[in-house]
Formats: structure tokens, sequence, C-alpha cells
């Protein structure tokens, strides 16, 4: 039924397929490798920037949830599915993020599409960065709000729509590191534009939703984009973000006021009609947390490593955007260049995988460096780059 369109697909250098990775021998998983086809590469792909996916203490603390509360959860959380963890997890994440309240969620994009519907209902209007990661863009499409779209990263564009657009309530929604460029939002004039806008329409005329999924553990000695750009936790802040990435687990939260969480316990969907996350998974992520706490060391290794890769790539006057932190993007002409430039980083045993449309208009090769690598794997990743651009110019 569909063989015409998977046929055009392909013609367009635009099929996607996974690529599963295999057990790793002998040893305990650890991100900055991959196993693919009995091969061993260095793995440029994961989000793991912390080097906390295949950690001791978040597989220890899982073990143990496991052993004391099963496997599954049984039920959504407003049923039966919560555990003492779910609370105490929420509490953790409240204090991390300055805020009275938080609440998890299943994933990063069972938050935004669950989330942003019951902020911005019917009559309000939702304000959203042009290059907003998808869970964002479906959130504002199921929201029955207006959606207006401003242009990236600029918070003047941003203003002019909402002295033009702005409805009884708004919503100003945008990813803090963009997931595919690396670079930053301009919180601090987008901050500044919403606080103006609160002072003279009253307050909480603007909520600003944040998705610090690329923040959480990377920005901010690890706190966040708030604490990168010195900003407190305002009332009228919500700050999503995720376990999955530099936190080396899975799920989701949202911190924010103690009644903004209240009423998305009572409305957000993707809360409300899904299965809660297994006690395993929420121990992983409290130890996960504590981790980040406990050792700033990862999170300054992250950016030694980050360093040390952008500097070798602008040597080689590689193009990587406005990228500001651990996501590189390498930017082609074509997608079948991208394609190929991806097959040929394999044979030279370096995971980086191409990066096509509709996830992005333009192609490219995605590179996220992490604390696990080490110089070493950085230095063989730039000399395979080197070689293959060189490979290509004669
Ligand atoms: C990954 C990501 C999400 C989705 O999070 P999951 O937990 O993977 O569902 C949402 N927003 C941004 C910006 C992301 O990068």
């Amino acid at each position: 039924m569909f063989a015409d369109k998977l046929g055009e697909l392909l013609q367009e250098n635009l099929l996607r397929f996974v690529r599963d990775r295999e057990a790793p021998p002998g040893r305990a998983a650890d991100l900055s490798r991959i196993f693919i086809d009995g091969n061993e590469l260095i793995n440029f792909a994961s989000n793991d920037y912390l080097g906390l996916a295949g950690h001791s203490t978040l597989t220890r603390a899982a073990r143990e949830a496991m052993e004391t509360f099963g496997f599954g959860s049984g039920a959504s959380r407003l049923l039966a599915g919560g555990t003492s963890l779910h609370g105490e997890l929420e509490r953790a994440v409240a204090s991390f993020k300055g805020t009275e309240s938080a609440l998890v969620f299943n994933s990063g994009y069972a938050a935004n599409t669950g989330a942003l519907p019951s902020l911005a209902e019917e009559g309000d209007t939702l304000f959203s960065d042009e290059l907003n990661h998808a869970s964002i863009i479906d959130g504002c499409r199921l929201s029955r709000a207006k959606t207006v779209i401003y242009r990236h990263r600029d918070p003047d564009h941003l203003a002019e729509l909402l002295e033009r657009e702005g409805g009884r309530r708004n919503v100003v929604v945008t990813d803090t590191v963009f997931s595919m460029d690396g670079d930053i939002a301009p919180l601090g004039d987008i901050y500044t534009v919403c606080a103006r806008y609160n002072a003279r329409a009253g307050a909480s005329s603007v909520l600003l939703y944040i998705d610090d999924a690329h923040g959480t553990g990377v920005l901010g000695d690890g706190k966040g984009a708030l604490s990168h750009f010195g900003i407190g936790p305002e009332p009228w802040i919500l700050q999503m973000g995720t376990f999955s990435k530099a936190l080396g687990s899975f799920g989701a939260f949202i911190a924010a006021e103690r009644d903004t969480v209240q009423w998305l316990l009572n409305t957000a969907r993707g809360f409300i009609y899904s299965t809660a996350l297994p006690a395993a998974v929420i121990a992983a992520s409290m130890a996960a947390l504590q981790t980040v706490r406990e050792e700033p060391l990862r999170v300054k290794k992250l950016w030694e490593n980050r360093a040390r890769l952008h500097e070798g790539l602008q040597a080689e006057e590689f193009d990587t955007l406005q990228s500001e932190t651990p996501i590189l993007p390498i930017v082609m002409e074509t997608s079948g260049e991208a394609l190929r430039f991806a097959e040929q980083l394999g044979k030279h045993r370096i995971y980086a995988p191409a990066i096509r449309p509709p996830t992005v208009a333009q192609p490219r090769i995605r590179l996220t460096v992490t604390a696990a690598h080490t110089f070493e794997d950085i230095d063989a990743l730039l000399g395979a780059l080197a070689s293959i651009r060189k490979g290509r110019r004669v």
C-alpha cells in the first residue's frame, strides 16, 4: 500500500531506518561506544552528555527499586501507578530547579504534547520559536489556542508579535538548547520581553515555557538554562526538562509554581491517560540527579571535550552554524551527501548520523560529544572528518 511512497523517500535519500546497537562484548554498556554489525564504533550520536546512561549508580538504583516495587507500574499515576519514589523524585526536581513543585511525565514528548494544550486554551495564544522541537510543534497543534511562530532566537520579533497578536493569556515557548543546531535561546532577552508585558498587562498574562531537554545537566553547572542566564524562577515560568538526555535515564518533568503543577495534574492528557513510569526508571532518574549534584567534574569534562571538538572543527573550517553547546552540526549540501558522509565515517569506526528533512531544513551530520569521550576519541573523529573531506576534493 505504501510501496510507492517508500520508493519516493528512497529516491530522495529521505528513507529512514533503524540501526539497533548490539550488546557490548563482555562489559557494561558505555554509550561512548556502539556495537553494530559486529563492529565497535565511537558513538557521537547519543545525548548521554554526562556518561550516566550506563553508570552503575543508576543501574544499581533501578535494580533495588525493581526488587522492592516489581517492574511494571500497573496503572496511571492518578489511579495506583505511582510509588513513594515518584513523589520523592518530584520534590528533588523542584529543589534542583528552585521551584515550589514539579510533575513527572513519561517522556519529553508526552510533557510537551500534554502540557501545552492545558496551558493555552481557546482564546489564548502560543508564541513558538520557528525551530522548536517537534514535540512542541505537536503540543501547539493539539492546543485550541492560536499559534504564532516567531523568527528563530528573535526576541524583538517576539515582542512585536506579542503586541500585535497577544490574547487573554499568552504562552511563550522555546527550546533552551536547540536540539539540531546546538545554539542557545536568548533567554535573558526573552525573559525581559515577558516580564515587561506582565508588568504592564497584569501578572501572568504571559507564561514562559522553556524546554530544557538539552540544557538540564549541561548548562549552568548542570542546573540548566535559567541558572546559565542567572534568571531566578518566577511564578510565570515553567521549566520542562527530560531525564532521558544528560541524566541518562528516561522520562521528563515540568517544574513550576504549585498551582500550575496542580493544574497540569488535573488537565494534561499526556499525564492523566498514560501508565506511570516504573519505579526502576524513577529510581535511576533520582540517582542521576544526585550524581549531577555531587560530581561537578562530569559537567566540566563535558565542556572540555566540547571545546576540543569545536576548536578542531573551526581549525578545519567546518560550518557548525551557531552552535554553542555539545551539539555540533556539520552542514551538508544535500541529503545524499549527508548519508554518504555518515557511511564514510562508519568506515573510520565513527558513528554519527545524517539528519535530513523534514527533521531539519538543511541536511547535516549531527555530532554530540559527551563527558564519556576521551581526547583520543575526539581526535579520531577530527582525523576522520578531515580525511573524508580531503578524499572528496581530489
Ligand atoms: C528529546 C527532546 C524532547 C523529547 O523528550 P523525550 O523524553 O525523548 O520524549 C523534547 N524536547 C526537546 C527539545 C528534545 O530534544
